[in-house]
């Protein structure tokens, strides 16, 4: 891969490359932002890049240790976390037995610890101990969502990238040999995450599938009795890791109805579905408070409230807006 390729994060790639032409690369970073920013992409590119035998800007792609990491089997590479699932004072004192160690290839060692702050307690606070005395030839990238939730005294020891979300013209802009409607849902639905706004225009992400297929489940819920209710629970069910999505495909889907009923038709996100959101909108409750409930709702399934009774409560509130 090469840093041109990465889209966005302008800021953080010059400051990464000048580190290295410059000869000034810290020991430890902390990439803190959202998922989907291309934190762990840029991560590897930059582990990829100190490793580089020929590295001018952008790593060379050929030379074997830039093979070995971007099939990720450089022996001096070491991934912390891959799976995301947690990590114990024993991958902690893993790091530890190796990072005192001559690397075996190169001349440097790089750790990518993913989601740093899923470290534990006693994981964290060996971590510091190596924080504070690190070896030369050690290169740590730790990666989150949250900088506060890692100890403060690990974030100052830190060179610290915050990976910003784009905003929707750049999106739009990067996003300009689209076609025009899926660009503008693209660059609403990715949430200033240039990365997933690509995926979806590409079709790699199908939230705009979801979309299609939520808009007709919108539809039949309020034109049919209390028994679809039930015809839809499987249905629900199956997409329980999709919930958020969902509700929120929804409330943007009520938003949308809202704006109709106020004549402000240019502020619609859908407008490929406008005939519909009219019919929609002849039918909704005016000052109704749907939206709220939605949150409420998404807030509810997110706190483990029962999830068939949340979503029971918001199909019948659903129906009970639309007459
Ligand atoms: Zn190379």
């Amino acid at each position: 891969m090469l840093f041109s390729q990465v889209a966005g994060q302008e800021e953080i790639k010059r400051s990464l490359v000048n580190s290295i032409n410059n000869n000034q690369v810290s020991h430890c970073y902390l990439f803190e932002g959202p998922e989907g920013m291309g934190k762990y992409e840029l991560a590897l590119l930059f582990a990829q890049s100190l490793f580089c035998l020929n590295f001018h800007d952008e790593p060379c792609n050929e030379c074997k240790n830039c093979i070995k990491v971007n099939s990720l089997n450089h022996p001096d590479l070491h991934i912390i976390n891959e799976e995301g699932k947690g990590i114990k004072r024993e991958d902690i004192d893993d790091l530890i037995s190796s990072i005192y160690k001559k690397p075996y290839e190169a001349d440097i060692k790089v750790y990518i610890i993913k989601d740093a702050h899923l470290m534990t307690p006693q994981a964290a606070n060996t971590f510091l101990k190596t924080l504070e005395e690190p070896p030369g030839d050690a290169v740590m990238i730790l990666m989150t969502v949250n900088s506060n939730l890692l100890l403060p005294t690990i974030v100052s020891r830190c060179h610290v990238h915050k990976f910003r979300s784009v905003s929707k013209e750049t999106i739009m802009a990067s996003l300009k040999d689209f076609d025009g409607q899926t660009a503008e849902l693209a660059a609403y639905y990715s949430k200033g995450i240039l990365n997933k706004a690509l995926n979806i225009v590409q079709g790699k992400d199908d939230i705009l599938k979801k979309r299609e297929e939520i808009i007709k489940i919108f539809d039949r819920i309020i034109n049919n009795d209390s028994e679809i209710i039930y015809e839809l629970e499987n249905y629900f069910d199956d997409e329980k890791d999709n919930i958020d999505s969902i509700i929120e495909i929804m409330t943007i889907w009520i938003r949308d109805i809202m704006y109709v009923q106020n004549n402000l038709e240019n502020l619609v996100i859908n407008k490929d579905y406008i005939d519909l959101l009219k019919l929609h909108g002849k039918r909704m409750k005016a000052n109704s408070d749907l939206i709220e409930f939605m949150q409420n709702i998404s807030n509810d399934i997110k706190s483990n409230i029962n999830y068939k009774l949340a979503i029971d409560n918001m199909l019948f509130k659903i129906q009970e807006d639309f007459k």
